[in-house]
């Protein structure tokens, strides 16, 4: 190999490093633009009880229809509305969105919201949550909190003093995507959450690893000790539905019940689902 050869892969390497750096720099300048001209969408999935098949909430979910792009991911977006410190403005905007769509439903239904741990962490959060609540006239105890275990690794004095004080409102606290992080239970005694969700990545490969169906076993039957309900995320069939079931998951959430849907689909969704004698106001 000539040093000719070794150069030109270098100089290869910062073209595309560039490409990229510039691909990200303008889906940063959309993504401004898109916040401040209201592309976003918050959709809604069912959340459903096992025991009785029926919704008992929905987790609301941010959508970004990028003119070009099309469907931009929030696996993408969230991360860079993190970067770019754009992520407690989308935060709040989603709570006021979610809480007033909520309010709307019939009124044993509960709304989960994700919140990112840089959002969770900043100064105005739990003044967004109890003004979303407030404006949207909706009682703390229908409001879900869903959180990762990046949250409660950092800042445990500051952290729990936060959840305590969302406590006292009667909202409840999730631990989102239970089994990815770095699973470290003692923050379980320290602060005891009242769901946690299951990793889609275990109801994957269910009903065929013994391994998954071990772990799910495990997580639902602590949960249940420490007086937590569980849920299963991705759960996408029938077969899987059964499986968590059986290892005694509480909720479940996939695409085997429903994707995430626009608001205006929700009546029909909760008229559908079984339960007609629950009808949205
Ligand atoms: P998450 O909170 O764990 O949400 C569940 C994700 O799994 C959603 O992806 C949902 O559409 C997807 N999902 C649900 N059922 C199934 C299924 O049966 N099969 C498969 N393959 N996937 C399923 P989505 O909407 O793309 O969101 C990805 C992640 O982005 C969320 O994961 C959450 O961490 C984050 N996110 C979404 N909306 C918000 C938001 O408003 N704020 C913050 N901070 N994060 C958000
Ligand atoms: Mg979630
Ligand atoms: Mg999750
Ligand atoms: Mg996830």
């Amino acid at each position: 190999r000539s040093k000719a050869d070794g150069r030109g892969t270098y100089r290869f390497f910062e073209e595309e490093m560039d490409a990229k750096m510039q691909a990200r720099r303008m889906l940063e300048l959309d993504l401004r633009a898109a916040f401040i001209n209201q592309e976003l969408e918050v959709h809604y999935q069912p959340l459903v009880a096992v025991e009785s098949s029926k919704i008992s909430g929905f987790e609301a979910l941010v959508r970004w229809q990028h003119p070009e792009r099309g469907w931009v991911s929030p696996s993408d977006f969230i991360p860079l509305a993190e970067e770019i410190g754009l992520i407690a403005q989308i935060g709040a905007w989603v709570l006021k969105q979610a809480c007033s769509e909520a309010v709307t439903w019939p009124s044993d239904m509960r709304v989960a919201v994700n919140v990112s741990s840089t959002e969770f962490k900043s100064q105005s959060f739990f003044s967004n949550v109890t003004s979303a609540l407030q404006m949207a006239g909706l009682p703390g105890h229908r409001l879900e909190l869903e959180i990762t275990e990046t949250v409660v690794l950092q800042d445990t004095e500051a952290t729990l003093a936060t959840l305590l004080q969302l406590r006292a409102l009667g909202v409840r606290i999730s631990m989102d995507d239970f089994g990815t992080g770095y699973s470290s239970l003692s923050y379980l005694r320290k602060f005891p959450f009242d769901k946690i969700k299951i990793d889609q990545s275990f109801i994957a490969d269910l009903p065929d690893r013994d391994g998954s169906v071990a772990i799910i076993k495990a997580i639902a039957g602590m949960s249940h000790s420490l007086g937590m309900n569980t849920t299963a995320e991705g759960v996408e069939t029938m077969e899987q539905f059964e499986a968590v079931r059986l290892q005694g998951c509480t909720e479940v959430q996939g695409f085997f019940f429903s994707p995430a849907v626009p608001a205006y689909k929700i009546a029909e969704l909760i008229a559908s689902s079984g339960d007609k004698d629950r009808v949205a106001a």
